[in-house]
């Protein structure tokens, strides 16, 4: 890093637990310095019973504003002033921005996914996607997507004991926006390749399929798959699953998971700092 660091220079951080691992501080501290924005990122491991503590120093210390990654996204959302409507329909933050001591909660995961269809040219307004999972990942892609205008969300889960709240949090999407969204049992195959069958997109949003159990997939049967139905996975360890490699096979427009963390860091960066993230040079540090 060759910016200087003054008294002036604002942070802005992530609090997570593990948070020594990510690509955040690369892609931001790049990104700062390439706009020449006076700020430094860092990551802190903070523990759940530091997060209210942490999130108040935002405040008190005058941060630009953090990131929020596991196991902080929903805990923090009583904590901040005021929520985006994604965040509020998602029930979930991933970034906080300080205006002036007063804190707004976002979520950029799902606006970086529907940024990250960009890439392979697939444009999903107004179609229909299937999405398997339905955890933090795959809410935010859901609620983004129903923001947005997607028409329909066929959305698959296995029948464990969270279905009974995935069911109830889904219709509360449905009912916020003007998507039609359903949920299958993702035991039920037939139901599954119906849904695949008019869907323009796939997306794995589990992480079966990643590292080290890579000959998983969440499809049982490949023959879903085909030319006219890109597929996208949110797993980007390893860079091509083996959902990928098949749809591939099958001809279909394919991206890993690494497009929606890189969008989700510059939706974030143009929170705080109104400027655009240098994407081709901040690609080159994550591919
Ligand atoms: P989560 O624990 O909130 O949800 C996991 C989901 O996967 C649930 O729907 C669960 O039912 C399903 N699942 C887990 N094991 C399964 C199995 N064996 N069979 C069928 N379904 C199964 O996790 P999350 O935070 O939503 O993360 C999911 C994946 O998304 C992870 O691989 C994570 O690394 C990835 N992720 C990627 C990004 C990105 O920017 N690319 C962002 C967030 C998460």
């Amino acid at each position: 890093m060759n910016q200087l660091i003054t008294g002036h220079t604002r942070l802005a951080a992530l609090f997570a637990k593990p948070a020594k691992h990510s690509i955040s501080p690369a892609m931001h501290n790049l990104s700062f310095e390439d706009q020449k924005v006076d700020a430094v990122y860092l990551a802190f491991d903070v523990d759940p019973e530091s997060l209210a503590a942490s999130i108040q120093s935002i405040r008190q210390l005058d941060l630009l504003g953090v990131n929020l990654s596991m196991p902080h996204k929903m805990a923090a959302v009583p904590l901040v002033d005021e929520l985006s409507p994604a965040a509020e329909l998602i029930g979930a933050i991933n970034t906080i921005v300080n205006h002036k001591g007063h804190l707004i909660g976002h979520n950029t995961d799902g606006i970086g996914f529907m940024r990250a269809l960009g890439d392979i040219e697939v444009s999903i307004i107004g179609g229909t996607m299937t999405v398997i999972g339905a955890g933090g990942a795959a809410t935010a892609i859901i609620s983004q997507a129903a923001l947005d205008g997607v028409e329909t969300i066929h959305v698959f889960n296995r029948n464990d004991e969270f279905y009974p709240v995935i069911e109830s949090k889904l219709q509360q999407i449905a009912a916020a926006t003007t998507c039609n969204i359903t949920l299958g049992d993702l035991d039920d195959q037939q139901a599954l390749g119906l849904a695949i069958k008019e869907s323009q997109l796939l997306v794995n949003a589990t992480g079966v399929g990643m590292k080290p159990q890579e000959d998983a997939s969440p499809l049982k049967d490949r023959g879903m798959l085909r030319e006219s139905l890109a597929v996208y996975d949110v797993i980007y360890n390893p860079r091509e699953t083996r959902l990928l490699r098949d749809a591939k096979a099958a001809g279909a427009k394919t991206a890993n998971g690494l497009s929606m963390l890189l969008y989700q860091g510059a939706a974030a960066f143009e929170l705080w700092t109104d400027k655009k993230m240098p994407i081709e040079k901040v690609k080159t540090l994550i591919e």
